[in-house]
């Protein structure tokens, strides 16, 4: 059984709607939903759009091998509306990555876990920290906490005060 940390982002469609639905998915094939972050608003990271970011972390339980998790949100991501885009930064219906797998470090074609720039994201961190900030990143031996505290990112990452459901 291994401990995985999600992120979840969309800027396109009823973004809310399109992230709970994923979420509802993750739980029926891929494994149990042990806690998940407020919802945060954002800008753009690393491009610009007219769209803002609704993002979400989740803490979840699974016995899956982390490819064949990848491969389940993947299909998950392709399912609700993802399109393959040439850019790599992009409006997307949904984005869902992979954070952390328990304290492991992996570094294959086609995962890098912990997710290569999640240090230097706001929006990834304040979400993060809200519901693990006492997690330790086994690359750079931080908590999120403290990594949110020295990350320079200056973009506006908003929590979002409704209720998530
Ligand atoms: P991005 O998330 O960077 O905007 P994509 O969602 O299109 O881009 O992902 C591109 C590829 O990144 C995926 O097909 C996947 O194989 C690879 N990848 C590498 N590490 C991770 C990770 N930690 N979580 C999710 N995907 C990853
Ligand atoms: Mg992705």
């Amino acid at each position: 059984l291994k401990k995985y940390y999600l992120l979840l982002g969309s800027n396109i469609g009823n973004s809310i709607n399109v992230i709970n639905k994923c979420i509802e998915e993750i739980e029926n094939n891929v494994g149990v939903i042990l806690n998940r972050s407020s919802f945060y608003i954002s800008e753009p990271w690393g491009f610009s759009s007219n769209n803002m970011f609704y993002n979400i972390a989740i803490e979840i339980a699974s016995l899956l091998k982390p490819e064949d998790l990848l491969e389940y949100i993947k299909n998950i991501e392709l399912a609700n509306g993802r399109i393959k885009n040439e850019t790599q930064w992009s409006d997307r219906i949904i984005d869902i990555d992979i954070l952390f797998i328990d304290n492991m470090i992996i570094n294959t074609p086609n995962l890098t876990v912990p997710h290569k720039l999640l240090h230097k994201r706001m929006f990834v961190l304040k979400p993060l920290s809200q519901i693990a900030g006492e997690l330790i990143h086994p690359i750079f031996n931080q908590n999120i906490n403290s990594l949110l505290k020295e990350c320079d990112d200056k973009s506006n990452v908003k929590k979002l005060i409704t209720p998530n459901i």
